[in-house]
């Protein structure tokens, strides 16, 4: 016999005599995820509406529930149209002339309301492990169909991925000052820029798509961890658009936050120097932002004082950028935004050779005659000899470049460079 893994929940049908709503509420039996629902967003009309058809006996629909480890109902549909029957056996909705008040109704209509029969699907899941995936999956099934958005369904699963992305958009004060939070918009955007941080290959400049089918891999591939160096790092670029920004990230769209973004995971990564990169970008994202908003997508001619040629150009990176997800869409966009900001910077890279091999260190012992440049002591070679790079590595100091090297014991090696790392320190002191 063929042994299948049960996914999905058991369903019942059920219903609650609209009278008992309240008490549901009142004794906590009725939950609502704030994971899966989107608050209560019922215009007044709509609520009205609700109210009116239960009154004329029409159906409300069915509702779907499951009943989670405390026994409580939790909602998977139909949060909206329960908030507005506990709201109105309330009292607690604002009413048009033709619709009673719950508490003024006379006695044969209240018990008429009271009887109303509020269908739904109970769902219980059997297997303890996988009970929370059976609730993201019945919930998304769900939703097949219904204009549930990108943001809304990436934010309905769980794990690592989510957790990082939705803790960045809570705690994140870049994110406090971009305007707009609609139907998680700004969670969404903490989710593509967490996925571009952890898939994209930044030193071949190749990024992912950020489509649905990519993100569900994404999820799963980091459903239970993601290392501390990363998250780490993807904060640390956050802070980078939250420092150089400030007040200016209120007009900042998500078109030019994923390029800058990866700019600036880019330069930190690959770049040699970035001692002055808060400055840098605080000019460079003024003035593309100021460009790129001084027209709109459907003008046909420059705006006063801007080049024909620059005008193509931005209104070419305009188009590309207009709503795409894809891959191809997001590598033009970095493109775009690096070599305008190599129009301004130098970009050194990295040197990919961090340490000097035995036959460098060699000759640098012969130069030297056997002295350490630091304590003017005889290194034994077959034992000791540390090269260190006189200009820093980090700063683009070539490993090849001999010129630029010394050798010294390995212990006076690192004296130098926790000397040279305190001055560093206090110059940065002097600045401010
Ligand atoms: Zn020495």
């Amino acid at each position: 016999m063929i042994s299948r893994k049960q996914h999905i929940p058991d369903i019942d049908f059920a219903n609650f005599a609209l009278g008992n709503i309240k008490n549901l509420f009142v004794q906590n039996k009725i939950y609502i995820n704030e994971e899966y629902q989107r608050g209560d967003v019922w215009k007044q009309g709509q609520k009205v509406e609700l109210i009116k058809s239960i009154f004329n006996s029409y159906s409300i629909g069915v509702l779907v529930l499951y009943i989670n480890d405390k026994g409580q109902f939790e909602i998977l549909d139909g949060q909206q149209r329960l908030l507005t029957i506990f709201k109105y056996v309330s009292d607690k909705i604002d009413l048009p002339e033709d619709v009673t008040k719950y508490s003024e109704l006379e006695e044969n209509d209240k018990i008429f309301l009271n009887g109303y029969s509020v269908y739904y699907l109970k769902l219980k899941s059997h297997n303890p492990e996988t009970k929370e995936e059976d609730i993201v999956q019945t919930f998304l099934r769900l939703q097949e169909g219904s204009p549930l958005n990108k943001a809304e369904k990436i934010n309905a699963y769980r794990g690592t991925f989510k957790d990082v992305f939705l803790q960045e958009r809570i705690s994140q004060p870049m994110f406090t000052l971009m305007q707009g939070d609609k139907r998680f918009r700004l969670r969404l955007l903490s989710a593509e820029l967490l996925l571009l941080e952890l898939e994209s290959d930044f030193k071949n400049k190749i990024f992912p798509s950020i489509d649905l089918p990519t993100f569900k891999v994404v999820i799963n591939k980091y459903r239970s961890k993601i290392s501390d160096i990363k998250v780490k790092f993807f904060r640390g670029n956050l802070d980078y658009i939250y420092e150089s920004m400030n007040m200016m990230l209120t007009a900042l769209t998500p078109r030019d936050l994923i390029p800058l973004y990866l700019l600036i995971s880019y330069l930190r990564k690959h770049r040699a120097d970035n001692s002055n990169l808060k400055n840098e970008l605080s000019v460079f994202i003024e003035n593309i932002l100021q460009e790129l908003n001084s027209f709109v997508i459907t003008d046909t001619k420059p705006p006063k004082g801007m080049p024909a040629n620059r005008f193509k150009t931005l209104m070419e990176y305009k188009t590309q950028a207009r709503g795409a997800t894809t891959s191809e869409s997001i590598k033009y966009r970095f493109d775009f935004f690096l070599s305008e900001f190599e129009k301004q910077h130098k970009i050194i890279l990295k040197d990919t050779k961090r340490l000097h091999d035995k036959e460098q260190k060699r000759i640098l012992y012969l130069r030297q005659k056997g002295i350490c440049l630091e304590c003017n002591k005889i290194i034994d070679f077959r034992i000791d000899g540390s090269a260190h790079h006189v200009l820093a590595h980090k700063d683009g100091g070539k490993t090849d470049d001999l010129t630029k090297a010394v050798l010294l014991h390995e212990k006076c090696h690192q004296k130098l460079e926790k000397r040279i790392s305190k001055e560093n320190q206090n110059n940065n002191l002097k600045l401010f």
